[in-house]
């Protein structure tokens, strides 16, 4: 499964976690807990110096990990949990590591994929703090050979972080999550990843060659010598072009007849959008607001929402900014909403189900997001939509605070996420500004496979004929009403997919900062005829793997990949 994009050549090199033995009783209370004390504060110095690094090109996740560790560190349950076991005897390492790992399991536990990876902070945060114990801490990863695919049952941020980058080819795990914190950093640091990929890899002994072409989603292990030889000179070739991608970023992008199509950037909070720019965003696709909600214990005021989004359209300048209402649901453990438990969370009161289940809370958005007034090019999206009912319920809310605040319109755009949207396209298309295909949740729901299930992380392919049937019929729909088809899911960042997506009807492309280069070459290289040839045999194909195959085919055909 792909974390991040790209091809790598190199040598296998097998990194395993280093696990500090750790006895259960301690000497005194007070040896402990200066002993836990000195390595909670060695980390804290890292964690400090890694938070506040000078800006750089695909260090802003690391900055932002590092800062989220540092919140970590200082938890205070965590903390009273640790000097509860201190009190009774236990060791530093004992006293410190229950709590974390109490609180990592009940985490793991939970339905949402993006919950469950953050308890590998907390593994992490374990870890760093075990090792600064041990007398290990800040001595940096271990060292790597030139070109190293590093593969592992799992990486922590902070081993990624530790590891010397300029060594680092390419990444194959055993497990991991194609949306969790070390997929997030590799992709910012462009080193292509893959993910899930089983126990099998462990196997492949240090030094073997390896080909990691994340595009088709392969590792290959000792190819014959010409396939070494043909990947290596593709990746000279790709890193060659790449110079010459980020230039040409900087222009709006057309396919190679002529065709406009938009290439947007998807952003999480404000410290992304100078990536984007940089990358070539020609705007914000998707601001997932989630990020202004999540981990406190009220929801964030009016004013609040209204200085962050305000903060991240001025620096957009004059781009369009889309911002998408919050997409939160029973799931997740958002403290000051009181929702019920739900046996299936994904399909519970999530996304616009759960702003229609507190009118407040959705009231207080619009009115922040329409507060930022006409001049800020901004438009609204609305999650998890199922049929124009959802729609009107927000369109009726919204006039409600419109009136209330005088004037301003906005554009109202619904995300086509479940097979049922996907249907009625056409009626979404006539009641709506705008449609977005989040083709992470459509495959979800099309292909009844849970976006963060480990055994079936392979299987779970937006290429999937079946879901690009429904990409076909939402774009087809948006257009018959004149309408724009944008899609921001996982699969507008795969720019082997950019042709079949274009070809598909698409006119917005809504991807991760990284790959927008990419994305704007890849399209600026196929004419509109080609797009929709390829389009016309994936629709046919009968397997997400026949679609890949298919796409490999006929881009190297074209001579727009080697
Ligand atoms: C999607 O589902 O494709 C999407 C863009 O939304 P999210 O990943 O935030 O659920
Ligand atoms: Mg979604």
């Amino acid at each position: 499964m792909v974390a991040s994009p790209g091809v790598a050549v190199g040598e296998a090199c097998q990194l395993r976690r280093l696990e500090p033995e750790v006895r259960e009783t301690g000497a005194d209370i007070n040896t402990e807990t200066a002993a836990l004390e000195r390595a909670r504060a060695a980390v804290r110095a890292r964690l400090e110096r890694a938070a506040h690094a000078p800006a750089a090109a695909g260090h802003e996740a690391a900055r932002e990990i590092a800062a989220a560790h540092l919140e970590l560190l200082e938890d205070p349950e965590l903390l009273s949990g640790a000097h509860s076991l201190l009190s009774q005897g236990k060791s530093a390492g004992f006293a410190w590591r229950s709590p974390l790992r109490a609180a990592a399991d009940t985490l793991r536990q939970l339905p949402d994929p993006r919950l469950r990876e953050r308890a590998d902070d907390l593994t992490d945060l374990e870890s760093q703090v075990l090792l600064a114990l041990a007398g290990g801490a800040g001595t940096g990863g271990p060292a790597l050979p030139a070109h190293a695919i590093v593969i592992a049952q799992e990486l922590l941020p902070s081993q990624l972080v530790a590891l010397d980058a300029s060594r680092i080819a390419g990444i194959a795990l055993a497990a991991g999550g194609a949306t969790s914190h070390v997929a997030i950093i590799a992709a910012a640091k462009g080193i292509p990843t893959l993910v899930a990929l089983g126990p099998s890899v462990l196997a492949v002994p240090d030094g073997t060659p390896v080909v990691l072409d994340a595009g088709r989603g392969l590792l290959e292990i000792a190819p014959a010598p010409e396939r070494l030889a043909r990947a290596r000179a593709a990746v000279a070739a790709l890193a060659a072009s790449r110079v010459g991608e980020l230039a040409a970023a900087q222009h709006e992008c057309r396919t190679a007849d002529g065709i406009r199509i938009e290439v947007l950037a998807n952003i999480g909070s404000l410290a992304e959008v100078d990536a984007a720019v940089k990358n070539g965003a020609e705007g914000c696709g998707l601001l997932r607001t989630e990020f202004l909600f999540l981990d406190r214990q009220s929801p964030p005021s009016e004013a609040e929402q209204s200085a962050a989004y305000a903060a991240i359209a001025a620096a957009l300048g004059s781009r369009p900014l889309t911002i998408r209402t919050l997409d939160a649901g029973g799931d997740k453990p958002i403290a000051y909403l009181p929702l019920p438990p739900e046996e299936n969370p994904a399909l519970g009161l999530r996304g616009v189900r759960t702003g229609l289940a507190y009118p407040q809370l959705l009231r207080t958005q619009l009115r922040a997001v329409l507060a930022l007034g006409e001049r800020s090019r901004c438009r609204l999206l609305l999650p998890m939509i199922t049929d124009t009912s959802d729609l009107l319920a927000v369109r009726a809310v919204l006039d409600e605070v419109r009136r209330e605040l005088g004037g301003a319109d906005i554009k109202v755009g619904v995300m086509i996420e479940t097979p049922a949207s996907a249907l009625l396209a056409e009626s979404l298309a006539e009641a709506a500004d705008f449609l977005s295909i989040g083709t992470n949740d459509l495959t979800q729901y099309t292909l009844a496979m849970d976006r963060g299930h480990p055994q079936l992380a392979a299987r779970l392919d937006a290429l999937h004929p079946a879901v690009l049937r429904l990409i076909a019929r939402t774009a087809a729909a948006a257009r018959a009403r004149g309408r724009h088809c944008a899609v921001c899911g996982g699969l507008a960042s795969e720019p082997l997919a950019a042709p079949l997506l274009v070809g598909l009807g698409v006119n917005e492309l809504s991807a991760v900062p990284a790959v927008i280069p990419r994305l704007k070459a890849r399209i600026g290289a196929v004419a509109m005829a080609e797009c929709r040839e390829i389009a016309r045999q994936a629709l046919q194909a009968d397997s997400a793997a026949a679609v890949r195959e298919l796409l490999v085919r006929e881009l190297a055909r074209t001579g727009v990949i080697p």
